[in-house]
């Protein structure tokens, strides 16, 4: 059955603040992202896409899927970025409903839970509940929500490796994860050597979907999800970054560049300076890439 339509809502997770109290390069606080947390609202059922990591996030989101009153069927995560995806457990059993991803996003998970003890539970210490992966595949990569389609699909690189996009046609929907950003200044630190390249291809998968609203992973809550600005200006970052990269002699000037040009942008700068440093980094001869990872958020 086909016949009642399907809603979306979305809750922001608030930023977190980081362990790391030095400043940034411009002489302000670092925090984390805002983090976006999408339900696709059928009449009984929804699914959950991207609830956040930090027991106290996870703690306001438990209420927040709790109060829409559906009976959750699966806790889908875009990509293995623990931001995304350390709480899915959480909500899970709460829900009791399974994990689902694609292949690529669970063959990251394991990665990231590798990467915890170096990065993860040093930024947030014993603030990340546990988090074995426990996220399964399903067929064709596709959901069914009362009779409508939910499809994974896989774009890969944008800002970590094999990522995935959930695209709901009948409701014109891609939650994008970290595909698209909204207003908030983007990750790149993994993007060396031809990573951007590969990031525009993944815009341009999330383009041929012909989406009406993108829902990106990290968002300023102000913001509308209309899919045609969001597509625009997260190319347009793409591109500044691009430039950027070629005119900047280092990782400060390349921040304070970035800074300069989107002065309309009030989140993300932490992971804008992250991602500086750790391209940066990584031009030095003989770099170490987990060297240049791990430094770059110390
Ligand atoms: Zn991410």
């Amino acid at each position: 059955m086909n016949t009642h339509s399907l809603g979306y809502a979305v809750h922001v997770s608030d930023p977190v603040p980081i362990s790391v109290t030095d400043p940034l390069p411009n002489g302000e606080a670092r925090t984390f992202q805002p983090i976006s947390t999408t339900l696709v609202l059928g009449a009984r059922d929804a699914v959950l896409i991207d609830p956040p990591f930090t027991t106290g996030q996870i703690e306001e989101v438990v209420a927040w899927v709790a109060a829409a009153g559906k009976n959750i069927t699966a806790v889908v995560a875009t990509h293995g970025h623990g931001d995304h995806w350390f709480g899915d457990n959480a909500f899970a059993q709460r829900f009791d409903a399974p994990v689902v991803a694609t292949a690529g996003t669970i063959a990251v998970m394991h990665g990231n839970v590798e990467a915890r003890p170096f990065a993860w539970d040093r930024l947030w210490p014993g603030q990340i509940p546990d988090a074995p992966v426990t996220a399964v595949t399903v067929p064709e990569d596709t959901l069914s929500l009362e009779g409508h389609d939910l499809h994974l699909i896989e774009v890969g690189h944008t800002d970590t490796e094999r990522t995935s996009v959930v695209h709901v046609p009948d409701l014109g929907l891609v939650v994008a994860g970290d595909a698209l950003y909204n207003g908030a200044h983007m990750y790149i630190g993994e993007s060396a050597g031809g990573g951007l390249a590969a990031w525009r291809d993944a815009i341009r998968t999330v383009e041929a979907l012909a989406p009406r609203s993108i829902v990106a992973g990290h968002k300023n809550r102000d913001l509308d999800d209309d899919a045609g600005r969001v597509i625009e200006e997260t190319r347009r970052y793409l591109d500044d970054a691009e430039a950027a990269l070629q005119e900047c002699a280092s990782a400060t000037e390349f921040f304070q560049t970035m800074i300069d040009r989107h002065p309309d942008l009030p989140y993300g700068k932490t992971l804008l300076w992250v991602g500086a440093k750790i391209l940066y980094a990584l031009r030095e001869p003989g770099a170490d890439p987990v060297a240049a990872a791990v430094g770059g958020w110390f």
